[in-house]
């Protein structure tokens, strides 16, 4: 029963449909990691789509700062417009759904054992992991010995062994052996941030214990148009074409 996982879509619905569109027939259930919304012109769009298709879905904070949960103080200018523009966007029952999405760690059930969906970090969902000092830190205090991260929009992860922390590289195939922990990051279909524009997602086979990094290509133009017409910050539109 592998499972499509998704994280960071951020109201990019160009690139929520080439991605479907790539993994079409190659998984049961659709698990996602958080932040909905924000930077992208196509919220609602996104959250009826994610409402009606995913078996499981946590909150991200974006999610929590586009609809008034959280404040916006502390965000840059282009993500605090982002959130003000998509909070006045966002159709009432939209809203209230993501006002209501659960807080990782959420556990989920496979075939081969439970393995946990969070934002930010195991501990807390507004940690971001993108070093691998920043796992060690955590390292002793982890429980799951596979969990899926998002946040940081990094393809890749962390293998935790006995002797330290290892990054993961986002090669294609990844492994799960036996006595190992895991964190991997399929990372952000929305607004990737790996140099690499394309969609970024993950496919996961707990019978076969293996985590297959994906890309999609999409239509980064017409995203990036739809965020312009929006009359949103035009650094939202150009970081799209980056991936950055
Ligand atoms: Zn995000």
């Amino acid at each position: 029963m592998p499972f499509l996982i998704l994280s960071d879509i951020h109201g990019n619905g160009d690139a929520l449909r080439a991605v479907l569109e790539d993994a079409k027939g190659r998984y049961d259930q659709i698990l996602s990691l958080g932040d909905l919304v924000g930077y992208g012109a196509e919220p609602n769009e996104v959250v009826n789509w994610v409402r009606e298709n995913t078996a499981a879905c946590i909150r991200g904070n974006h999610d929590r700062a586009c609809t008034g949960l959280d404040s916006i103080e502390h965000y840059n200018p282009a993500a605090r417009a982002s959130a003000v523009w998509t909070q006045a966007a966002l159709e009432p029952r939209n809203l209230e759904y993501l006002q209501r999405l659960p807080r990782g760690p959420l556990p989920v059930q496979s075939a081969r054992g439970s393995f946990d969906l969070v934002h930010g970090s195991p501990l807390d969902e507004d940690d971001y992991l993108v070093t691998a000092a920043d796992v060690s830190h955590i390292r002793s205090l982890l429980e799951t010995q596979l969990s899926f991260f998002g946040h940081t929009h990094l393809q890749g992860g962390f293998l935790i062994t006995r002797g330290g922390v290892q990054r993961i590289a986002p090669g294609r195939i990844l492994e799960l052996e036996p006595d190992h922990y895991y964190l991997v990051n399929p990372g952000s279909v929305g607004q990737p941030r790996d140099g690499d524009p394309r969609a970024a997602y993950a496919l996961y086979s707990p019978e076969a214990r293996v985590v297959e990094f994906r890309r999609a290509d999409y239509d980064v133009a017409k995203a990036a148009a739809r965020i312009r017409e929006a009359g949103l910050p035009e650094s939202l539109a150009l970081r799209l074409h980056r991936g950055t």
